[in-house]
């Protein structure tokens, strides 16, 4: 009886907690605006329990306000990553090169158990946030939807991390993304993928994800001899969009990049080699590019070649001048020694500085572009009254030099203080 009297009061708190959302000022010395590209100086930003509640110049600070000084800090909103695998790490592969990759991939998926890629899913995560990460999609390569679980162990507050968005199985042609199977082993790349090959399994597998936890549908289109179709495609866009999902497609040659930009998926990811004419067809779709553009110092540990990393740098820059959304994606999938899947996440910038991106374009792909994308462009990607109370301070003025992300000193998701 006592417990019970104890527990109903420490709820009575909590109500009362709720009902008053504690509000926060922050000073913010520059104030960028992503979207606008401006920066204003000088700046109050109210948070009221995880929202927005007011940002200017000329806000007064309620007396007994807890303040946050970044006066000497720009502030700016919380980044996106369009194209992670929290719940995947591999060993370096064997050899350069993408196979070798996909190999390291199989030992993965087959030596380790869903439960513990999901722990090193949250490791994951934990890294992501800290780096300045509030939003993630994350596309798959989480055996049999670790992914889900730990998007719940997020929104359920038992461990930290961005707020995700999940692909569940990555749907692709029989095989999955592996080559040179054996017919000994017909079903080694599940649960690791889902395979479709006709329309109704097509169907069946948007649905099973979706059941099972999926917000976004992820299909690799072209790691087989037998890609998908632009009627495939559109057919799958279309089933997914009864959901009110959209379609991430992975496309790694010329004709599955121009399938997928004529069947108006809402993003092709890596698309390394888009020509003009493929990326005028993805602009006039309005289809977005994430385009997993690693920087030269992860070129051996993600097993991409010089070569197409040059291609791929400039296929960025060629996105650009075409006006495709350009979208921030990583695909990060290893670890290194002394970084965490954040600090190598935010390295990405590097390819878009190379690319001789402006600096206003590359934080467009890492807020606005990326929360359009991601569907959450109506309370996040942008510090506006009303929206999630997102956000973070770099020593340096991005807006001048993008390089200045890598050096995040506070991050604040949902009103609370991360770093
Ligand atoms: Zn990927």
């Amino acid at each position: 009886m006592r417990r019970r009297a104890a527990s109903r009061a420490s709820l009575c708190v909590a109500i009362a907690l709720t009902a008053r959302a504690q509000t926060v000022a922050i000073k913010a010395g520059r104030l960028v605006d992503p979207e606008t590209g401006t920066v204003s100086t000088q700046q109050v930003i109210l948070v009221e329990g995880s929202r927005i509640k007011a940002a200017g110049a000329s806000l007064s600070i309620p007396p007994g306000t807890q303040v946050i000084d970044l006066s000497s800090a720009t502030v700016l909103p919380g980044l996106m990553d369009a194209h992670t695998h929290m719940c995947l790490v591999v060993p370096k592969p064997r050899s350069p090169g993408f196979e070798a990759a996909l190999e390291a991939v199989l030992t993965t998926a087959v030596f380790r158990t869903t439960g513990f890629r999901a722990l090193e899913g949250a490791a994951n995560a934990r890294g992501m946030l800290e780096a300045g990460f509030t939003t993630i999609r994350d596309l798959g390569n989480a055996g049999n939807y670790a992914d889900t679980d730990l998007r719940r162990a997020i929104e359920e507050d038992l461990v930290p991390g961005p707020t995700m968005i999940t692909a569940g199985r990555i749907i692709t042609p029989y095989g999955g993304q592996y080559s040179r199977l054996t017919p000994e082993r017909r079903d080694i790349g599940s649960p690791e993928y889902l395979y479709a090959d006709t329309l109704d399994e097509l169907k069946k597998g948007i649905r099973e994800n979706i059941q099972y936890g999926a917000g976004v549908i992820k299909l690799a289109v072209d790691d087989q001899p037998y890609i998908y179709s632009a009627e495939e495609l559109r057919f799958a866009v279309r089933e997914a969009a009864r959901a009110g999902l959209k379609v991430a497609a992975h496309c790694m040659t010329e004709a599955g990049a121009r399938n997928a930009a004529q069947a108006g998926v809402a993003s092709i990811e890596h698309g390394w080699r888009m020509t003009d004419e493929i990326l005028a067809l993805a602009k006039k779709n309005q289809v977005a590019l994430a385009g997993t553009e690693h920087p030269e110092f992860l070129l051996a540990d993600a097993g991409v070649s010089v070569e197409e990393h040059a291609a791929y740098i400039d296929r960025l820059r060629r996105a650009y001048r075409a006006g495709v959304a350009i979208v921030y994606g990583t695909d990060v999938f290893f670890a290194l020694p002394g970084q965490t899947r954040g600090t190598l996440a935010i390295s990405y910038v590097e390819s878009f500085v190379k690319a001789g991106l402006p600096p206003k374009a590359i934080l467009q792909a890492l807020t606005t572009n990326a929360a359009r994308l991601l569907g959450v462009d109506k309370e996040r990607g942008a510090i506006k009254p009303g929206f999630a109370a997102d956000l973070i301070a770099t020593a340096g003025n991005p807006m001048e030099d993008a390089m200045a992300l890598k050096q995040v000193r506070f991050v604040m998701k949902g009103g609370r203080v991360v770093r």
